[in-house]
């Protein structure tokens, strides 16, 4: 194809880096790995092209920089790889957790936006300074004719209205310190959204959609004429749903107490994101096939962390419905919402009062493709759709460079 161009979409955290490299526009994704625990002695990248065929390589990793190399001699790699040349890859897609309030869409990445990143750090300590190490290897070894674009996780959100992104908390620490309710994961909701609306035929304007990402992390967004218009994470992801080791919404006076009760605050931030959630409830797992698995042969705890999580869902599921007046499409994914029936079911279940009726069939047929779920006479659509964030990156990255 004429215009074709390859794109290598990174996501870096700071101890390990996804990579995929696409052919756009079409979006075919040539080949796909990560590197994992660089900087430990027993790192190693595994790589896997689109005709399914393997390669894996363990060495130590000192650092990102070193990270990035492998990896293109990875894509490189006469009997792995798929290109012949690094010049072949016409862009990089990046993605930045925090975007704060100046980032609404994605943009190509200059010494500005480097700037502003590394400043934002203070508001994502854990993921912007990982993000940027991956920016700035991936700048040290490209040639400068290549050009990079960052994708930021709170941008879809920019469009929440002030009465639902402000805390109800002295004015000045939004002043101050930028206290507000940003929202994450707006790149797979972005994503699943349109994927949505093409699916169900429906153009942006005048639809409403409720999407629902259960992963690891889990959010739920209420989107109006394209706009996400409000969310379920905050200021971090730790508010909203039930997560797999987050507490997602606890009333903040616990802070206090525990603090009274002689924990250190460190240590509280460490519980409420690593201790609880899905782990904590079940006193078993953070994994729900685990958990599943184990409410299945009778685990009352398990089968009560699954209770409390669709409850949660459930909760703003209908809070949105209310803001919205009217739901024309509900969309799951991510890892639980994609591929558990069970889960949906659970989630599902009387919300016919809201105009919501799950076809418990198409639930078990659809499985973990994209399909319609609800009965063909539900006022609101119920679907399931495969989230794609690193296709959704490469797309922004195709349109700021083409
Ligand atoms: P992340 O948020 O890290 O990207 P994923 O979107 O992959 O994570 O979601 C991980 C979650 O999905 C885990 O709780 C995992 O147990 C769950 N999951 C994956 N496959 C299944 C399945 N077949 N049934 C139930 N849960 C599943």
């Amino acid at each position: 194809m004429d215009n074709e161009m390859k794109i290598l979409v990174i996501n870096c955290g700071s101890s390990s880096l996804k990579y995929q490299l696409f052919s756009m526009p079409t979006g075919v994704c040539l080949i796909r790995g990560l590197v994992e625990k660089i900087g430990e002695k027993n790192s190693f990248l595994k790589q896997e092209r689109k005709d399914s065929k393997k390669y894996e390589l363990k060495k130590e990793i000192p650092d990102h920089t070193s990270a990035f190399k492998i990896l293109i001699e990875a894509i490189l790699d006469k009997e792995y790889g798929i290109i012949k040349n690094i010049s072949e890859i016409n862009g990089v897609g990046h993605r930045v957790v925090h975007g704060g309030e100046k980032y609404v869409e994605s943009v190509i990445i200059t010494d500005e936006v480097i700037k502003d990143i590394e400043e934002l750090s203070d508001l994502a300590p854990l993921h912007n300074p990982a993000n940027l190490q991956g920016i700035k290897a991936a700048k040290e070894l490209f040639s400068k004719e290549v050009k990079h674009s960052a994708t930021f996780d709170t941008a879809f959100h920019q469009t929440i209205p002030e009465y639902a992104y402000l805390y109800a908390i002295p004015r000045e620490f939004y002043n101050k310190f930028k206290i507000r309710r940003y929202g994450f994961h707006g790149t797979s909701h972005r994503y699943v959204a349109s994927t949505a609306l093409e699916y169900c035929r429906r153009v942006k304007e005048n639809a409403n959609l409720i999407t629902v990402h259960l992963g690891n992390g889990c959010s739920v967004t209420a989107i109006e004429d394209g706009k996400s218009i409000d969310t379920s994470m905050g200021f971090t992801p730790l508010e909203g749903l039930i997560m797999g080791t987050r507490s997602g919404d606890i009333d903040p006076a616990i802070i206090d107490y525990l603090a009274y009760k002689g924990y250190d605050p460190r240590e509280i931030d460490n519980i409420l994101n690593k201790k609880s959630g899905l782990l904590a409830l079940s006193e078993k797992s953070n994994d729900m096939r685990e958990i599943a698995d184990a409410a299945a042969n009778g685990d009352k705890k398990a089968k009560l962390a699954m209770d409390a999580f669709a409850y949660r869902v459930k909760k703003y599921i209908g809070a949105y419905a209310a803001v919205m007046t009217r739901v024309d499409i509900l969309v799951f994914t991510g890892g639980i919402g994609q591929n558990s029936t069970i889960i949906r079911e659970m989630i599902c279940k009387n919300l016919e009062n809201i105009g919501m009726h799950i076809d418990l069939g198409l639930n078990k047929s659809v499985g973990n493709k994209t399909g319609i779920i609800s009965q063909h006479f539900s006022p609101t659509t119920i679907v399931v759709i495969p989230t794609d964030e690193e296709l959704r990156m490469a797309h922004d990255a195709f349109e700021l460079l083409k």
